[in-house]
């Protein structure tokens, strides 16, 4: 199937072709044709799936064929890096259109983005924090959004964006177009949901379980050891593009430069960065000129960058939803990544609870030659569901503890075997 076979204005599928893409993805399919069809929509997708063109490309259909004045379309994401990202792809699809795509966030000055609105926007793209000043201020008008968009529901919910987003709703009006995406559905986002949308479509690609190309394995390690065994990951591992996730700033500044003196190119993505220190960050390793980011959850939320093949989990994540986007990061667009995890004995319950939300016992490994010490990777996070080995394992006679699955990595030399 080709991006012809919607019935999209020719200007924007010349738009698609120059941005380079060929074929919809799963969700463009599912939503385009509904979208178009002007119906609420409600979007179970995860980052990577392509959910920013599924929702844009109809959206700017609807835009280039109806009179123009006013902002039309609003698109609300939780962060400015998403935000940016959306703007971006935008200004490609709408490239020989003249629809005009304008951002709001915080963290930068606001006259820029005024500017940027009195030059006129058809299509704004706003964080809800800094979208709500300005209608404060009243300096933007709402009255004339046609298609609303709630991208990334659930991650605006959960930094605390609902009363805001209720607010901003408030000041669309009533007869409009809502499509509202998230990549899981907890109570208050069901309930949200219920309420904005009338009569929704529901299209669905792959909700909570993480994507399915990317292949995930644990490295259980003592806490104070972990930095130790990424770096010794990292040598003996063939990565590309690698995202490292922690749980704090602090943690995030001080590991990149860590990894920068051991000679890798990495630098830090976490909030206590101005956001021009966080655009270099991002369009370094965008650009690559880093191999390696190191970030924290909120800091690396949407950030779009193909290519990525390993993220790294320093820190096992707060949260179920935070691991499923963490892992979205990888994988992106069909193509393939991997996803480890270095877990301490403190974190076996959130492995227990993430397992439970994929469906499966992740594989658990261990770095052959990596000084452990005293501490047996081997007897930690027994899995509750059993997996089954590849052929390719099994010959290499993994060793197993009771209840346990458990394969030696990166093996240096052949040794003997224990079990
Ligand atoms: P999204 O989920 O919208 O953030 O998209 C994830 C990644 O997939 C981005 O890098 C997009 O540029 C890319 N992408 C989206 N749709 C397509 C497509 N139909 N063909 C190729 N790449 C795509």
């Amino acid at each position: 199937m080709s991006f012809e076979h919607f019935s999209l204005h020719p200007h924007i599928v010349s738009g698609v072709d120059s941005v380079g893409y060929h074929t919809p993805t799963p969700i463009q399919e599912q939503a385009i044709p509904v979208v178009l069809a002007r119906r609420d929509v409600l979007g179970l997708a995860q980052t990577g799936t392509g959910k920013t063109a599924a929702f844009m490309l109809p959206i700017l259909d609807r835009l280039i064929r109806g009179p123009r004045g006013g902002i039309r379309a609003l698109i609300l994401a939780p962060t400015r890096e998403l935000a940016e990202q959306i703007h971006q792809a935008t200004v490609g699809f709408a490239r020989h259109t003249p629809l005009r795509s304008a951002t709001i966030y915080g963290g930068v000055s606001k006259r820029p983005q005024l500017d940027a609105l009195r030059r006129g926007a058809d299509i704004v793209i706003a964080c809800p924090g800094r979208l709500l000043d300005h209608l404060r201020e009243g300096d933007i008008d709402l009255s004339h959004v046609e298609v609303l968009v709630l991208d990334e529901a659930d991650r605006m919910c959960d930094m605390g964006f609902l009363p805001d987003i209720r607010q901003i709703i408030r000041s669309v009006p009533a007869r409009r177009q809502t499509l509202f995406f998230c990549a899981t559905m907890p109570g208050d986002i069901r309930q949200l949901a219920q309420n904005i949308l009338h009569d929704p479509a529901t299209v669905q690609v792959d909700p909570i379980a993480p994507a399915k190309t990317v292949s995930h394995a644990l490295y259980p390690v003592p806490e104070t050891q972990k930095t130790n065994l990424l770096l010794a990951l990292l040598k003996r591992t063939a990565t590309g593009r690698v995202l490292v996730f922690t749980r704090t700033k602090h943690k995030a500044h001080n590991l990149a430069l860590i990894l920068a003196k051991a000679g890798h190119r990495a630098t830090a993505l976490q909030g206590n960065m101005s956001q021009a220190q966080r655009q270099a960050a991002i369009d370094g390793f965008r650009g690559k000129r880093y191999d390696i980011l190191v970030a924290t959850d909120v800091a690396a939320r949407g950030i779009d960058v193909t290519g990525i093949t390993h993220v790294i989990n320093v820190d096992v994540p707060n949260t179920v939803d935070a691991y499923t986007h963490r892992i979205g990061r990888t994988g992106r667009a069909e193509h393939a990544g991997e996803a480890f995890t270095l877990a301490a004995p403190a974190d076996s319950l959130m492995i227990r609870d993430i397992e439970r939300a994929v469906g499966t016992a992740i594989e658990r490994r261990r770095l052959e030659g990596f000084d452990y010490g005293s501490f047996a990777p081997e007897t930690q996070f027994a899995p509750k569901a059993s997996v089954t080995l590849p052929r390719a394992f099994r010959q290499s006679s993994p060793r197993r503890t009771e209840g346990a699955l458990y394969v030696s990595r990166h093996r240096a030399a052949p040794r003997a075997q224990s079990a």
